[in-house]
This record gives C-alpha cells, sequence and structure tokens, in this order.
C-alpha cells in the first residue's frame, strides 16, 4: 500500500484497542481454518455498475492436513451474502457468524487427500470511503462517464468482495479469475489472459489465469474503457511480459510515465533479484485511486506525473526523480507478494522494504549519496507514536511508522553490515530463500542476525517494539571519551559510526558507560547521519 496512511493509522491506531470476537473469527488461524491448506481458487463473477453489485461463484479447492474434520471456516463480509455452498454438486449446510461462514462437509475429511466447495455469493459490497486505505469497492466514472471500477482491501480483507479463506498465512498455488463486465468495458485481473468469452448482450467474461501462490488482498478487479499495450523486459529470469492497461484516453500520457518500469525492474533485479513472477508477467492499470500492490497486476492513479501526486515526501528533491506509485508499488513483488506476511500485524515485513526499494532504486540510477539523502529525508514523516509491530491473531497493524522509520532502520542495518555487496546479496537472499512464502517477523529478523552475523535482537526490539530512539550519550573527560546508549530497551546494543575530529571510528555502545582514549583534549565528535539515532553530551556543567 502507498504511504499516506500513516495520516490515517497514525490516529486510529493510537486509540485504545478492544477486540471482539469476530476480530479473534478474522485475524487468527482458527480450528476450522487450521486443517485445511487452500490449494486453488476459480473466483466467477459478474460485475454491474449499474446497481453497484457483484454476484458469481468462488470455487475452492484444498488439501487436507488434519483428519476427520468436517467444518470449514470461510469468509464473506456483509451486506455480501452466500446464498448457497455445494460440495460434489450436492448442497450443504452453511452457517453464518458475522463475516465468518462455516461450512458443514458432506462427511469427516480423509488427512492427505483433496476436497473442493463451490461457494455461491451476491450483493452490494461495501464501497470505499478512502480507498486504497479504507476497504471496499470504488464505483467511478471516466472522463467520457464510462463506468470505471477498481477494489481495494488490504487490511479490510478481499472478503469485503469475494468469500475465501482471509487469511493471509495461506495461500492457493494457482487462481483462475473470471470476471464478467458489461459490453464495452475490459477487466483486468491478475496473471495472464487466457481467453475472452462474448455473450449475447454484448458483455464479455475475461478468464485471468495466476500460476503462482496469491495473496488475499492482491487479487485484482479492475473494469474500464482500457486501452492495451505491450512490451518485453529481457531480466534475469529470461523475456518478461509487460502489459499496460491506461484508460483509452490516457495511452500517450502513459508510454511516456510508464516507460519507467523498465528503470523499476533493472534496479529491483539488482538488489532483490529477479522478478518473482515471470509466468505471471507484469501489468500497471490505471485506477481512479492512488494505487496497490495487486499482485503481477498494479495499480496506478498518480496522475502520470513523478513524485507521491507530485510531491517528494522526503523534501530532499530525490523524490521527484521517479514515479513514486510505479516504484513502491512494484517494489512490493518483493516484498509483499513474493514474502508476504501471515498476521498483518508484521505488516512492517512489507512496508518497511518497499520504503527501502525507494532509496534503492535512486542508488541504483543516481548513487549512494542520493540514496542516504533521501531515506534521511523521510525522517521528518516519523511520529514515534505506537511501535510499529500491531497486536497478533485480531487482523492490527501497528503504527504507519512501518514505512519511514522502518527504512531507516533497514538503512542502520546496512551501516552495520558495512559492505554493500553482502547487503545486496542477503536481500537478494531474502527474496530466494523465503521465495513464494508466507512468514513471521522471527522468520526475517533470524535471517537478518544471522547473515549479518550479529544478533540483532535489541534493535528489532528498539525500532519495532517500542517507540523511542537511541539517544547516544557521550562525555568527554580529559583525553576519555565516555559513551553509552540511553533512551532505549534494557539490553540495547548497537555499533555506530561516529567521526571523532574528522576521524571516522566504529563504537560499540551499550546501555553501560564505555570509555575511548583520545589523541587529544575537547574533541569534536559526530554521528553519522546515517544512523537514525540522536546524539547528546552530557558532560556535567
Ligand atoms: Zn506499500
Amino acid at each position: 500500500m502507498a504511504l499516506g496512511s500513516i495520516l490515517c493509522l497514525g490516529t486510529a491506531a493510537a486509540q485504545a484497542q478492544e477486540f471482539t470476537r469476530q476480530d479473534t473469527l478474522r485475524g487468527s488461524i482458527t480450528p476450522e481454518r487450521a486443517w485445511w491448506d487452500l490449494s486453488f481458487y476459480h473466483l466467477d463473477i459478474a460485475v454491474n455498475p449499474q446497481d453497484s453489485s457483484i454476484s458469481g461463484s468462488n470455487t475452492i479447492r484444498y488439501k487436507v492436513l488434519e483428519p476427520n474434520q468436517q467444518r470449514m471456516q470461510v469468509d464473506l463480509q456483509p451486506p455480501m451474502r452466500i446464498s448457497r455452498v455445494t460440495q460434489q454438486g450436492k448442497d450443504v449446510p452453511v452457517q453464518q457468524d458475522g463475516n465468518a461462514w462455516f461450512v458443514q462437509l458432506r462427511e469427516p475429511q480423509q488427512a492427505g487427500t483433496e476436497g473442493e466447495i463451490k461457494v455461491y455469493y451476491s450483493g452490494k459490497p461495501q464501497v470505499s470511503e478512502n480507498p486504497p486505505w479504507s476497504g471496499g469497492i470504488t464505483w467511478a466514472r471516466d472522463a467520457n462517464g464510462k463506468p470505471w471500477v477498481a477494489n481495494s482491501n488490504q487490511g479490510d480483507g478481499a472478503s469485503l468482495w469475494w468469500p475465501c479463506k482471509d487469511h493471509m498465512y495461506d495461500e492457493p498455488d494457482s487462481m483462475r479469475i473470471s470476471v464478467r463486465a458489461p459490453k464495452g468495458l475490459m477487466d483486468v485481473s491478475n496473471g495472464q489472459l487466457k481467453g475472452v468469452q462474448e455473450h449475447a448482450d454484448g458483455s464479455k467474461t475475461y478468464h485471468w489465469y495466476v500460476a503462482n501462490p496469491i495473496n488475499n488482498y492482491g487479487v485484482n478487479l479492475s473494469i474500464g474503457d482500457y486501452a492495451h499495450y505491450a512490451e518485453t523486459y529481457k531480466g534475469e529470469k529470461g523475456e518478461l511480459a509487460l502489459n499496460f492497461f491506461p484508460l483509452r484516453y490516457n495511452l500517450d500520457k502513459a508510454k511516456k510515465q510508464w516507460a519507467q518500469t523498465h528503470q523499476m525492474l533493472e534496479a529491483f533485479e539488482h538488489w532483490f533479484g529477479p522478478y518473482p513472477f515471470y509466468e505471471d508477467g507484469f501489468k500497471l492499470i490505471e485506477v481512479p485511486y492512488l494505487g496497490m500492490e495487486h499482485q503481477s497486476a498494479v495499480t496506478y492513479g498518480n496522475g502520470y506525473q513523478n513524485g507521491y501526486r507530485g510531491r517528494d515526501l522526503s523534501g530532499t528533491g530525490w523524490g521527484l526523480k521517479f514515479d513514486f506509485i510505479i516504484i513502491h508499488e512494484a517494489g512490493h513483488e518483493w516484498f509483499a507478494n513474493n514474502i508476504t506476511y501471515k498476521d498483518v500485524a508484521d505488516m512492517w515485513i512489507h512496508e518497511s522494504f518497499t520504503n527501502y526499494s525507494e532509496s534503492l532504486f535512486l542508488d541504483y540510477h543516481y548513487g549512494t549519496q542520493a540514496a542516504n539523502e533521501y531515506v534521511i529525508g523521510l525522517r521528518n514523516i516519523i511520529q514515534n507514536d505506537i511501535p510499529i509491530i500491531g497486536v497478533y491473531n485480531v487482523n492490527q497493524e501497528g503504527s504507519g511508522d512501518m514505512y519511514p522509520k522502518g527504512s531507516n532502520m533497514l538503512h542502520n542495518l546496512r551501516q552495520i553490515v558495512n559492505n554493500d555487496e553482502k547487503w545486496r546479496s542477503i536481500l537478494r537472499g531474502l527474496n530466494k530463500d523465503f521465495y513464494h512464502q508466507t512468514v513471521t517477523t522471527q522468520q526475517i529478523e533470524s535471517y537478518l542476525s544471522q547473515h549479518i552475523g550479529r544478533d540483532l535482537t535489541p534493535v528489532f526490539d528498539q525500532y519495532l517494539r517500542d517507540v523511542r530512539i537511541p539517544r547516544l550519550e557521550y562525555r568527554v573527560n580529559g583525553k576519555t571519551l565516555q559513551y553509552r546508549w540511553a533512551n532505549t530497551v534494557d539490553t540495547f546494543n548497537m555499533p555506530v559510526k561516529v567521526t571523532v575530529n574528522g576521524e571516522a571510528q566504529w563504537l560499540e555502545p551499550t546501555t553501560t558507560w564505555q570509555e575511548l582514549k583520545l589523541k587529544k583534549k575537547k574533541p569534536k565528535l559526530e554521528v553519522d547521519p546515517n544512523f537514525y539515532v540522536t546524539a547528546q553530551n552530557v558532560a556535567a556543567a
């Protein structure tokens, strides 16, 4: 998701939260979810902009992990309604409990077997009040008055508009998406277009196929009067199909602005490794909201201009060198779509790395100084209101600081590694070793500690689970420099680079005073500005 949500998240999330049974049903791996493993979805729907409704079915195929289970949880949020569920062509009972629907299967399921149900549903899905930051469907019209429909539902959940296992830990291995769009309009979803079926009334069904695991919120619905053009990118894994869908009257603008896709792929394949979905191609699709990282189908609404709606969030000028939505949302193909959080409380895995990808894009094309200035500039929007990690098992994300503060934490790590080739190999290693997986923060933290070669637990605890910014306190006594970390968790330690009288020096401060012998009295000490810390001379007056 695009930064900007911090403004609403910051205040909303800072309020004390009380969680309900519905939050638990939505946010935890309930027993009715745990026994089965998703293998395939076929979402098959008709979308009607005339009355803002969606109707159709989702076929859910699953592998049985635990024996003798018969009750299955499927999620669909009112006002959408499940009308019937069938298994092997016969109706099975379904019982609604708020957003959760419990399906009673025909017989106890045998471990190791595959099963399938078909869920029929319809209704007028929630309309998004502030896309993409509030979930729902956007029913817009383009400048010619033609219907223009799009979904955005990270956090609130895909079950706002289609029935699914709406928890991020489990993804189908592949998915088919069939969308019937009114006459004269096209649907663009994820993966490759496998066929278009024409109906007597002039409407058409677009059949898309996703050959890779896909997360729920990444499933895309875009209906509009689209133009289409195609290009090819010769990347690390061969030829990658690029398909572009601007509104018909924006074709010329798109061809110019969206050329940045090539620069994006060049920079990100360098830093993160091959684009993770070659089989599904890469698409940009114009939508009536700012943008979202829908897998292999990135949605775009940045107005064909550089920056974030024409602005530079870093205040350094570097943010105007690229189109924020192309770079940020496509960065999520590696961190969100390839490596996906199991619980939205760990959303930093998506947003911190992707926010940092903006800096790495600059690094690749404009050099490390530009990249450093950009990530440092983003500190002006850090709030330090609540921790970055949210509440587990209740679908609750943490502070919007997961964007700029999370990327500044990663920038700290880059300084600690102090070897950009090694840093790059770690970023590529993450994408290789967690390829197409859903993960926990513990997995990512352990991986970074292991590959950086130091226990970084205190660093993660400080920046992800606490709101205080470490302060390097120091005092000079003759030719002795004393220093320590303050304003931190008890066990905090982190190396930091300083200059003493212009000479670079690494310190290994902890929360207790340490000493460094100096060559001369009254040294001038400066902390390397790439570290997101503060410093204070605490010498007694
Ligand atoms: Zn994002």
